[in-house]
């Protein structure tokens, strides 16, 4: 019987059987006790894992990241106000046409493709234009290159703007600490390194961000409104029944397992492994002749994003999937057929012999393709992933 392949892309991601088993089974109740139990954890843990303080609101709806990237959008900003946007690629264009569709005047800082903005071009972009509210994609998973969002909100708190980070391809893998930075929404989707099946967008707001929600003038869509949602949140954390649109409630069940699992680990533990395995693939890539496509030193931890040698083309992907690891092409328009991308993040990233698996697998669909490399290479970051 062929062995299941691997789902190696940038999300949806491979899960743990312990959240597995937490998503099946018959649907619960929205007010059942273990729903409401599991839901206020939940609440609590992803102040943890988002290395929030207590003064953060942490919101749980159904949907998908671009569910969250919307109640951001309307939550944060509304029709006249200047937005800026840290644009590195697809999401970052989203982002922008998000917020155009909110009303905002949207400024862009964009970046080469693969590469980030400097400090400076930042800077000046926010003194020229003077944004309520700077957004910038902490990943973007169309490049795989992170920008350094310490950096970013450091620069917005110095000019009293809010910033929203879009972590759908990075929360709970790569370092991000919401208090210490100041940084005033943090989101992203169930699919990704939170490690679920799709489904739920998450969402982390600052005592600022929930601030300028009340003040606003023109209300968000009632499906992605703080208001309406914050009742409802502080019920389930204060393990009280409630209702105002039904919470999707079997991955409810599987979010406190898989919140519980990164806690675990801890929070260091979990962002130095994504870097180790991050880097390990990287040299293995960059051994195999292979080049990335992010800049050197703003390669993200959560995927690789890596050109095709001369003389394979997406094809290779194919190859990889019949060998045991699904991978996923280029997204980005303009690059698309040059690259391919290796999701590593969430649950897999600790188990090995799936690492090495979607390695192998990588070779063997590169060689079928005529690009053959040195078996040593496999040694190598067997060694890097311990
Ligand atoms: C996946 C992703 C999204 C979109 O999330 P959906 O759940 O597909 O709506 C947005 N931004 C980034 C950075 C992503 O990786």
């Amino acid at each position: 019987m062929a062995v299941r392949p691997l789902l190696m892309i940038p999300g949806p991601i491979e899960v743990s059987p312990e959240v597995i088993e937490a998503f099946s089974g018959p649907p619960p109740g929205h007010v059942s006790p273990p729903v409401i139990e599991a839901f206020g954890s939940s609440l609590e843990m992803m102040r943890d894992v988002w290395c929030a303080d207590d003064a953060a609101q942490p919101f749980v709806v159904a949907g998908s990241g671009t569910t969250a990237m919307d109640m951001a959008a309307y939550n944060l900003i509304e029709p006249g106000e200047v937005a800026l946007v840290i644009n590195t690629g697809y999401f970052g264009d989203r982002a922008a046409e998000m917020l155009r569709r909110r009303g905002a005047v949207v400024h862009e800082v964009v970046s080469e493709l693969g590469d980030i903005p400097t400090a400076d071009e930042i800077e000046s972009a926010v003194t020229q234009h003077n944004p309520t509210l700077v957004w910038a994609p902490h990943v973007d998973t169309s490049t795989g290159a992170r920008v350094d969002a310490k950096v970013i909100c450091d620069i917005a708190n110095r000019y009293d703007a809010l910033t929203v980070f879009d972590g759908i391809c990075a929360t709970a893998a790569e370092e991000f600490r919401m208090a210490d930075w100041g940084a005033d929404v943090y989101l992203t989707a169930s699919q990704k390194a939170i490690g679920l099946p799709p489904g739920l967008a998450l969402l982390v707001a600052s005592k600022r961000a929930m601030a300028k929600r009340e003040s606003l003038n023109t209300p968000p869509p009632m499906s992605v409104d703080f208001h309406q949602w914050l009742p409802i949140m502080t019920a389930y954390e204060e393990r009280r029944p409630s209702y105002f649109s039904t919470p999707a409630t079997s991955l409810i069940m599987a979010l406190s397992v898989s919140l519980k699992q990164t806690l675990d680990h801890g929070m260091d533990a979990i962002f130095a492994r994504h870097e180790t395995v991050a880097s390990a693939f990287r040299n293995a890539f960059q051994e195999m002749g292979l080049e990335m496509l992010p800049a050197k030193g703003v390669e993200a931890n959560t995927l690789s994003a890596v050109k095709y040698p001369a003389g394979v083309d997406a094809s290779m992907t194919k190859e990889v999937a019949k060998r045991g690891a699904i991978i996923a092409g280029g997204l980005h328009p303009k690059l698309k057929t040059t690259y391919f991308r290796v999701g590593h993040m969430g649950y897999s990233v600790f188990q090995n012999d799936w690492l090495l698996r979607t390695l192998v697998a990588v070779q063997g669909g590169l060689e079928v393709c005529g690009h053959t490399t040195d078996s040593s290479i496999l040694d190598n970051f067997q060694d890097a992933i311990g």
